[in-house]
């Protein structure tokens, strides 16, 4: 699946005859995929005319033939340069070796497809990243499988490994991936905010929801959630809050804003709950931590792929027949199409280039949905200290001066706290060293308890900044329709689009990213059969062979 050269992707015809044609009168066979990295030099001719001649190295000039006979010279000085091949499946790139990537690459080497997956950092999973250096797992990127139950498309793998789940919450929290059923909220000054008081203003927090639930139906424009509650209040002084209660609503508003890695005022109204209320797959079974970790998961997913690591693709031309990808430093691959499944985040900040450049809608889609921010500052301490509930809070007069501990050793039974910034909180701290951003957490954490001892180990994300995600996942902007994820999704000609910002029922989750993944699989899939007409050669990607016989693990402590 390799060529060297740009100019003639164009399908190669003479005297009206393809050069699919010559291959399939079986004086050519020489279409075995090689895969092989040949350095992208100047003068070069991309030969290649899509799966059925690829890796044909006649010389072709960029001409295309004059006629039959010479096509047929070529092919046979072709046949007579390179060992005997056979015809083989076609191929396809695969760019970004998160979930989406692993498994749509997963799915088209179970289809046949020959696939060549490239990935810009050293390792595999994207903003799935498992650490081991505490000496046990601990993930930096997602930690939650959001939906435990059958219906959920990672079911399949993660009961089958055994892998066990902590549940947070059940289905319909206000809180998203936690209930109130384990947890201390606490002031500034260390006092701990009785459970009634959290428990009415969550109650409270509902009614203000609801009540910019009809605000949105009022009002034809769109507006932030921020925004929306303001009107409530105006409207509804009696759901006001006031003193402590006030500051437990931030903290709500806060988790809120973490949901979405974004600040209220920047998240739509109308779009706020789309993937949630309006989806009719919306998964059941509640919210359950990975125990030890995604990496399992993904390792298990990417057996026996060929993943090219620290390739960093940089340029992806297209042409009526096929890819050429191009990755930093200069080499390049050749396929019969590609799938893109890099963040948004990546995609913003046009480091890939698109030759001919992507349709106007695609890149309105790319420039319009947002991407946010949420990050993970790790605290291992020697021993616990604080109370053994599922989460701490900081209460605070607004979101942004608010704090979310979550409590990993309820969870896994090691002395390590999770501080989780997002929004303009998250940029903010990003800025800072990663000693100077565990401080902070630690400080915040000895606001509520003033006898914490320091960590001894630390580790920091940094999404935003990273560039190889530039942003921890994709939520809805004011103003902005919800059928962005969709667009970002549909295909253009050979290219194919994955990953959680493609996922118009699941956005920003592991899950929707693997969907997306297998999505783009099966659409890659029928489109090469639609092209070629090999219907014989290839399994359906889609589904499993077995249904799930494995229940998946949960408890809770
Ligand atoms: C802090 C945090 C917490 C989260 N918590 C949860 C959670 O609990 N549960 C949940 O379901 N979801 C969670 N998520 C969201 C979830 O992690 C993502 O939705 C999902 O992992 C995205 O998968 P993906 O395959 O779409 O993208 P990614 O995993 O980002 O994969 C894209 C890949 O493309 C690679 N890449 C980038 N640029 C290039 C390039 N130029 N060339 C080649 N490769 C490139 C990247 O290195 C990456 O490996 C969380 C995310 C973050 C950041």
């Amino acid at each position: 699946m390799e060529s060297k050269g740009d100019k003639s992707n164009r399908q190669l015809t003479g005297d009206g005859i393809s050069f699919r044609d010559v291959l399939l009168s079986g004086v050519l066979n020489c279409t075995k995929v090689v895969l092989l990295e040949v350095p992208w030099g100047k003068g070069a001719d991309w030969n290649y005319s899509g799966h059925w001649g690829r890796f044909c190295n006649f010389p072709l000039s960029g001409q295309s033939m004059s006629n039959t006979s010479s096509l047929l010279l070529s092919a046979a000085l072709c046949y007579s340069n390179i060992e005997r091949r056979h015809v083989v499946s076609p191929s396809v790139i695969i760019i970004g070796g998160g979930f989406a990537g692993i498994a749509a690459a997963r799915a088209l080497q179970d289809a046949s497809f020959q696939v060549i997956l490239l990935e810009s950092r050293d390792r595999i999973g994207g903003r799935v990243h498992t650490d081991y250096s505490f000496g046990f797992p601990v993930d930096l990127g997602a930690s939650w499988l959001h939906g435990v139950c059958k219906e959920n498309p990672l079911a399949h793998v993660i009961g089958r490994l055994g892998l066990p789940l902590y549940r947070t919450s059940g289905d319909n929290s206000v809180l998203y991936d936690h209930d109130l059923e384990s947890y201390a909220l606490f002031d500034m000054d260390g006092n701990q905010v009785s459970q009634e008081l959290v428990s009415k203003v969550g109650e409270d927090f509902e009614s203000i929801l609801e009540e910019t639930n009809k605000i949105r139906q009022e009002h034809s424009e769109d507006m932030s959630v921020f925004r929306a509650i303001s009107m409530v209040f105006e409207r509804r002084p009696d759901l006001r809050l006031e003193g402590l209660a006030h500051k437990v609503l931030q903290w709500y508003l806060c988790r809120m804003e973490g949901w979405f890695a974004s600040d209220a005022d920047t998240i739509s109204l109308k779009g706020w709950d789309q993937a949630i209320f309006l989806s009719e797959e919306l998964l059941p079974g509640g919210h359950g931590l990975m125990v030890r970790g995604y990496r399992p998961v993904i390792n298990t997913l990417a057996k026996g792929l060929d993943i090219r690591l620290s390739h960093r693709v940089s340029k992806i031309a297209r042409r009526y027949n096929g890819v050429k990808v191009t990755v930093e430093g200069g080499s390049t691959f050749t396929a019969d199409a590609a799938i893109v499944t890099v963040p948004l985040g990546v995609l913003k900040s046009n480091y890939i280039k698109f030759e001919p450049r992507l349709p106007e809608w695609k890149e309105a889609a790319i420039a319009d949905l947002g991407v946010g921010i949420e990050n993970k500052i790790i605290l291992h301490f020697e021993k616990v200290f604080w109370p053994n509930v599922e989460f701490l809070g900081v209460v605070a007069e607004t979101s942004y001066g608010c704090s979310y501990f979550l409590n990993l050793h309820k969870a896994t039974s090691h002395a390590v706290l999770v501080y989780m910034p997002a929004g303009q909180l998250a940029r903010d701290i990003e800025k800072m060293s990663d000693e100077a951003a565990a401080y902070f957490a630690f400080l915040q954490l000895r606001k509520i308890l003033p006898g914490a001892s320091a960590p001894i180990q630390h580790l920091v994300s940094r999404w935003g900044t990273d560039v190889n995600s530039l942003g921890s996942y994709s939520y809805d902007r004011v103003g902005k329709p919800h059928e962005l994820y969709e667009r970002l999704r549909i295909p253009v000609d050979n290219l194919f689009f994955a990953g959680e910002a493609t996922s118009i029922n699941y956005p920003g989750s592991v899950h929707g990213a693997y969907s997306t993944g297998i999505m783009a699989a099966e659409d890659c899939r029928m489109r090469v059969l639609e092209r070629y007409g090999e219907l014989n050669l290839f399994q359906p990607v889609m589904g499993e062979d077995t249904p799930v016989s494995v229940p998946l693990l949960i408890s809770r402590m």
